[in-house]
């Protein structure tokens, strides 16, 4: 067993047995991992973290080879995103965003394009007066940087250019033009102002898609063609999506 340290994020944890807990973490070096922490209900202050969800800590432990759970030596707290913490609307947006990490990712699989993103995205979250375009912004990072990309740059069925007439197929993934629309009869219609924002976004920085300005309709659609996006592609309600 190797000795490893990491900085990690909490996505979920649950009691085990009668003193312990398990613990998900999503972490910059490894990816997700699941750890125990042994002892820690029953003295609490054996860690420096009660490891609360989308905290952000550095955990030390021992790397198995034969068990997906590994065992936490060490876990110090570094940002527990108390502005998050004190806004019912926030914190369920971050339990949104870290599940559905957690769900568009592999088990340790590192991916420190993601991890960084989900850091900013905490981190803008915790003083922006609109913190659900935040979370929008960085669906679409998401979804992209993890391959689950939809296709807004052509037809995602002929790849011919698309100008006025747009309509979106969730199954397919992506746009459809004229000719190709007729494929999926569940289709939707999608406002021009939609498209051009997440085409926007997926090429900027984290930064320069903060600057962009959404009206209330696009977002609405945004909200709406993201979530059920996610839901067909990952063939399971997101147990926190309900709330949001
Ligand atoms: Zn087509």
């Amino acid at each position: 067993m190797a000795i490893c340290k990491a900085e990690a994020l909490v996505i979920r944890k649950f009691d085990f047995r009668e003193t312990s807990i398990i613990v998900e973490f999503f972490t910059r070096e490894f990816g997700r991992l699941k750890g125990i922490l042994k002892g820690i209900r029953s003295n609490p202050k054996k860690f420096g973290s009660t490891l609360e969800p989308f905290s952000c800590n550095e955990i030390v432990f021992y790397r198995s080879r034969n068990s997906e759970i590994h065992l936490v030596s060490q876990c110090d707290l570094r940002d527990n995103f108390l502005e998050i913490r004190s806004d019912l609307k926030k914190i369920n947006l971050a339990s949104f965003f870290m599940e559905l990490t957690s769900a568009l990712l592999a088990p340790e699989d590192k991916h420190e394009e993601v991890f960084e993103l989900a850091l900013s995205c905490l981190k803008d979250m915790s003083l922006a007066a609109d913190p659900a375009r935040i979370i929008n912004i960085a669906q679409i990072k998401l979804l992209k940087l993890s391959g689950f990309k939809p296709h807004f740059d052509s037809c995602v069925l002929c790849d011919s250019k698309i100008d006025e007439y747009a309509k979106f197929s969730t199954a397919f993934g992506g746009l459809l033009c004229f000719k190709c629309a007729y494929r999926d009869s569940n289709r939707h219609a999608v406002l021009k102002g939609t498209v051009a924002s997440i085409r926007h976004i997926e090429k900027s920085d984290w930064q320069n898609s903060q600057r962009l300005g959404l009206s209330p309709l696009v977002k609405e659609e945004l909200d709406m063609m993201l979530n059920r996006f996610v839901l067909f592609h990952l063939e399971k309600k997101l147990k926190t999506a309900r709330f949001i």
